[in-house]
């Protein structure tokens, strides 16, 4: 497997590629809000800690979703009238899904990402 950047510079190209914002609520990242490292498919549910799993979430939003499944999650934010980044989000679990097809195992993370993407309505 190729080797993973840490987690701080995975957050830094996270940023780059997705934009500054979080991609749950669409809070721009500021001293007040600062971006944290949130798992697409959870790590409780097999999710890997690679880049292709992670997007960038403010605190806030990357503790109150807890273990919540991503699809789940987004239709929380849309309910409370949030600007979730549906569209990154898609993009991710995509990319997931190519990463694992060229990495092999991750056969619980792959499940996942297959239900997630069946259930995803937008
Ligand atoms: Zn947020």
């Amino acid at each position: 497997m190729r080797r993973q950047p840490d987690r701080v510079n995975r957050l830094t190209a996270i940023l780059t590629r997705d934009g500054s914002r979080c991609v749950w609520c669409g809070r721009s990242f500021t001293g007040l809000v600062p971006p944290t490292t949130d798992h697409v498919v959870p790590r409780v549910k097999g999710g890997p800690s690679w880049i292709e799993n992670e997007v960038a979430a403010c605190s806030r939003c990357n503790g109150q979703r807890g273990h919540t499944s991503p699809v789940d999650w987004l239709e929380e934010c849309e309910r409370r009238g949030w600007s979730p980044n549906a569209e990154a989000l898609l993009r991710q679990l995509d990319r997931l899904r190519a990463a694992i097809d060229e990495r092999g195992g991750q056969r619980r993370a792959a499940r996942y990402v297959e239900s997630q993407r069946r259930r995803w309505i937008h």
